[in-house]
């Protein structure tokens, strides 16, 4: 799917996935494949049904028919928590910390249900080392950045394999996103794979190996971004 990628092993695969709110279908017959250390963009507008895919993937939400497949095992059936255990993590939309906690408390409770790994409170200060001064601070005294930072940070002490991120640039001060931006790139070049969920297109092709829109609960438009015109995009964004 990416380049030079064919060999890579299978981490995702979604098959068929309808989700449903109700009587209301927020997905439709979703399917596709994640290679390990890709980077997949998720773009669209409001309402797309983005945020319920990653919520799928993550166990927070079921699928009435269709498979989520983890190298190659149904997941269908496991809980979030179970997921984190097997290494998927989601930082989910809204930047969500424990306000009442200090910073490292929500790091510290990242790592419940999480496998070993690399990644531990020094390792995530120094991927941001915006948080180092912050530790012993309430989260709820932070700024969006810093609590974007922390909500990432929290993500990676469950050592996932598989990094889920809802919007994570949305309204953050552009010095801020670019950080955000480069921690992906690091994150990729340690082995995660990330699948990141953005409105803000221009930014998540910078950095995608592959993008998929999504329009109404359907995949509009995917493909590698070099080979995707910024025609086809707009019309797949806005369903024109
Ligand atoms: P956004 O950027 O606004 O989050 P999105 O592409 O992530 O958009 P979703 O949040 O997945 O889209 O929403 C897809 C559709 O499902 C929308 O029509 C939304 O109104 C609906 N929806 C989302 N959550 C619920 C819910 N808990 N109950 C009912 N409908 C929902």
């Amino acid at each position: 799917m990416s380049g030079g990628s064919a060999e890579r092993n299978v981490v995702l695969e979604l098959k068929d996935v309808d989700v449903f709110y109700g009587d209301f279908q927020a997905l439709f017959n979703v399917s596709f494949q994640v290679q390990e250390g890709m980077t997949f963009a998720f773009i669209g507008a409001n309402g797309g049904g983005k945020s319920t895919l990653l919520r799928t993937i993550a166990g927070l939400q079921r699928p009435a028919s269709g498979q989520v497949l983890f190298h190659g095992e149904a997941v269908d059936s496991l809980a979030a928590h179970k997921r984190v255990g097997l290494g998927i993590a989601l930082v989910p939309e809204g930047r969500r910390v424990f306000p009442s906690l200090t910073v490292r408390e929500n790091l510290v409770i990242g790592a419940y249900g999480g496998r070993k790994g690399d990644w531990n409170v020094d390792s995530v200060v120094e991927l941001f080392p915006l948080l180092k001064p912050l530790m012993k601070r309430q989260a709820s005294s932070l700024s969006g950045g810093e609590q974007q930072a922390l909500a990432i940070g929290r993500a990676l002490m469950s050592n996932p394999e598989l990094l889920l991120l809802d919007e994570v640039s949305l309204g953050l001060a552009p010095v801020v996103i670019k950080r955000i931006y480069e921690a992906m790139v690091q994150l990729v070049g340690a082995g995660h794979t990330i699948l990141v969920v953005e409105q803000d297109v221009g930014h998540v092709l910078t950095v995608a190996d592959h993008v998929a829109c999504f329009l109404e609960g359907k995949i509009s438009l995917e493909g590698k971004p070099g080979d995707l015109t910024s025609e086809a995009i707009t019309a797949a964004y806005f369903g024109m």
